[in-house]
């Protein structure tokens, strides 16, 4: 991953990840900032710019650490090491949060951040589950800070309960042998390959994706799949269906065995069109206005009808194709 310049908050420096960021990218330029959350020079850039502004690291503390509640696969989700990401899904939810300023931002205060979840996980009667890859995708993360490397084994040992993320990123070698003692929960987002290559720009094959959880369920992993966002293109129906196909063919017995399924449907949004439209003329514009409900400045999503369409024809494609899978949710 190349990047052009580094932003940050000069007290990150005294921080070990901070420090160890700083030997990692001496050839870059190191631009002083305030604040991670307003960094001017990035505010004025015009949307056609979303690329190159993706190419900037942003590296500072993170202050707020709210824990959300949530009834997916988590109990909570929580802000974690990073935000934003350098890939350019053209759905990206995070745009929504961040506007054009989704780029990859690192906070350095890790252990602050894992000492506060271990104390929540053994402060519960119940054994609850925390999902903290829903700020950015952990596994590219770590290829820069080695996070989850700290991360891992030091929750296995300490915290009770689970951790949860979600990725599109292959790189999962160094995890292998962490001593995790089944208590990470890695999901792995698929989709077939034309719309990786269309829409999820900068993210890993889909080959790639289904040897890493293959891997990483070899490991003793727990492990999902999250088939999202499902997206109503021309032609979805043959393309998910390939995709199901894939699936049973590249994924190993014992993931085909153990896995569940997440199915997310695609929302979107006028933030979207406008940036994608102007950094990404020639993509394909994901608004459809005859399958989505929402118009003006909102969000957009598909309308009932069409989704329940979708839903019907994904569960049975899936059961023809993979058999009983567990399917946790459709949303
Ligand atoms: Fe957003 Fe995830 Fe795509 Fe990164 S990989 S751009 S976080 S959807």
């Amino acid at each position: 991953m190349k990047f052009d310049a580094v932003y940050y908050e000069p007290d990150s420096l005294s921080y070990e990840l901070g420090k160890q960021l700083k030997d990692q990218f001496t050839d870059l330029p190191w631009i002083p900032i305030d604040s991670h959350n307003s960094i001017k020079e990035m505010r004025e850039k015009e949307n056609a710019e979303f690329g190159k502004m993706k190419r900037n690291l942003i590296i500072g503390t993170r202050k707020t650490h709210k824990y959300v509640e949530n009834q997916k696969v988590s109990d909570y989700l929580v802000p974690y090491t990073s935000s934003g990401c350098t890939a350019m899904c053209l759905y990206c939810y995070l745009v929504c949060n961040y506007n054009k300023c989704a780029y990859l931002r690192l906070f350095v205060n890790r252990e602050q951040m894992l000492d506060r979840l271990i104390k929540k996980s053994r402060g519960s009667e119940k054994p609850l589950t925390f999902e903290i890859g829903s700020n950015s995708d952990l596994v590219l993360e770590n290829t820069i800070t080695s996070n989850l490397l700290y991360t891992i084994p030091r929750f296995a040992e300490e915290g009770v309960g689970s951790l949860t993320f979600p990725t599109k990123f292959h790189m999962v070698d160094s995890l292998l042998d962490l001593p995790h003692k089944g208590k990470v929960i890695f999901r792995m987002s698929v989709n077939p390959q034309p719309l990786i290559n269309r829409i999820e720009l900068g993210t890993s094959d889909l080959q790639k994706r289904i040897e890493a959880v293959n891997k990483m369920c070899e490991a003793g992993y727990p492990c999902g799949l999250l088939i999202a966002p499902v997206m109503l293109v021309d032609g979805w129906k043959e393309l998910y269906t390939e995709l199901l196909e894939q699936l049973r063919d590249g994924l190993s017995e014992k993931v085909k065995k153990e896995m569940f399924l997440e199915i997310i449907l695609m929302t979107y949004s006028y933030i979207h069109r406008a940036i994608n439209g102007d950094a990404f003329p020639n993509a394909p514009d994901l608004y459809d206005k005859e399958l989505m409900t929402g118009r003006g400045r909102g969000k957009y999503c598909y309308k009932p009808e069409e989704r329940k369409k979708a839903e019907e024809f994904l569960r049975s494609e899936i059961k023809r194709i993979l058999g009983d899978v567990k399917i946790l949710y459709v949303s």
